[in-house]
This record gives C-alpha cells, structure tokens and sequence, in this order.
C-alpha cells in the first residue's frame, strides 16, 4: 500500500467509491467522471504503477483482472461491445499512477481514440 496513492486508498476502504466487485486480489469501482453510462475501474489491490511494471509472477493476476472484466461487462449488459482501455505514462494521460483498467460501454465508441 502507498499511502500516496488514491487507489491505495480506495482499497484500504479510507476514501469511498461505488464498489461493483470486490475479491482477494481485484477491486473494480464506478469512475467518478464517467466517459459512458458503463465506466467501471478494474484495479489489482496491490499497488502497481502501470503495465509497464508487470512481472512474470503476475500471470494469474492478469487472468483475474480479465475475467472480473468480463464479468463487469456481463452484469452491466454490454452484449454490443465495450471497450477495455488502460493508459501508460504521461503522453497517453495516465492521472492514478495504480494500475487500473477502464471499461467502458453503453453507447457507439469512436476510434481511433483521441
Ligand atoms: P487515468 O487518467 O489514470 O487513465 O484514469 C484515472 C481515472 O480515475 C479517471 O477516469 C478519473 O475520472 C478516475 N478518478 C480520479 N479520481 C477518482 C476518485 O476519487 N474516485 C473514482 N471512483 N475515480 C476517480
Ligand atoms: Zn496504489
């Protein structure tokens, strides 16, 4: 935990967030500042700054990640599509330095992304 870190924070359950899943190694929270109607953050609770850091230990987080994903997209009634996005460092406009993926959905989604 970096007590720095909002995302951190949010696992330790010290800041609030609209919770949609929450199991021993992922947490995944409504975005504060929806982009969609459906704009869930998928987090690993250890904190991890950005896919840049992942390790070969981190498969079977990585598979968890993805079926909470798909899950998310399930229970939200993406069967149209979605999209899963995570933002790398500055020039891609990464603002919480804690590994976080974006699912987004609920309406027709442009590309390429701006
Ligand atoms: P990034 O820009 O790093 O890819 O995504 C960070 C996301 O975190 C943004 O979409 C932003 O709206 C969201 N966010 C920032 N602060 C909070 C917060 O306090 N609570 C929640 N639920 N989301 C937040
Ligand atoms: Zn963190």
């Amino acid at each position: 935990m970096s007590n720095d870190c909002l995302f951190c924070r949010i696992v330790a359950k010290e800041v609030d967030a609209d919770i949609v899943h929450d199991s021993s190694e992922v947490l995944a929270f409504r975005d504060i500042n929806p982009a969609a109607p459906t704009h869930v953050l998928v987090i690993p609770k250890r904190h991890i700054a950005s896919a840049n850091e992942l390790s070969d230990a981190d498969g079977h987080l990585l598979v968890d990640l993805f079926q909470t994903m798909a899950s998310v997209s399930a229970t939200a009634g993406l069967e149209g599509g979605h999209r899963i996005v995570t933002n790398v460092g500055h020039d891609a406009g990464q603002s919480v330095h804690h590994l976080h993926f974006h699912v987004v959905g609920g309406r027709s989604l442009g590309w390429p992304p701006g």
